[in-house]
């Protein structure tokens, strides 16, 4: 998957005007389309990686960036006192429908555990 192609690459470069809630200079975190609690964010890399599964060691300090970038959100959201979830969906057969690595960061209501 090329970053021309990648519509995650296109949101991080600005090119769809979508909204950040949160950027620095490695990673952006915007409102997913259709959201599945009353705070639903994906937290993503500004440069493209396709999945946790495809990523390398070389890819070790980036995957902490996004971590963080989850963290630098949630507290600017204000969701440290309620708590919040952060999932990243690997492969299909999770769920993961968008090629470029994603942490969604949920919060708002009761999130059951396991998961679906
Ligand atoms: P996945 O299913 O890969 O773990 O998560 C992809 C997420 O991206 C889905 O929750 C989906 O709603 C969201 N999504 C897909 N395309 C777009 C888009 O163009 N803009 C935004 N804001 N979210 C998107
Ligand atoms: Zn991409």
């Amino acid at each position: 998957m090329g970053d021309t192609s990648c519509i995650f690459c296109k949101i991080a470069r600005g090119e769809l005007g979508t909204p950040f809630v949160y950027q620095d200079a490695d990673v952006v975190a915007f409102r997913d389309l259709h959201p599945q609690a009353p705070t639903h964010v994906l937290v993503i890399p500004r440069r493209h990686v396709d999945s946790l599964a495809a990523s390398t060691a070389a890819d070790d300090v980036l995957l902490g960036k996004v971590l963080a970038g989850v963290r630098a959100t949630a507290d600017q959201l204000g969701l440290v006192q309620s708590g919040y979830r952060t999932v990243l969906n690997t492969g299909a057969g999770a769920g993961q429908s968008v090629l470029h690595l994603h942490a969604h960061l949920l919060a708002g209501r009761t999130l059951a555990w396991p998961p679906g």
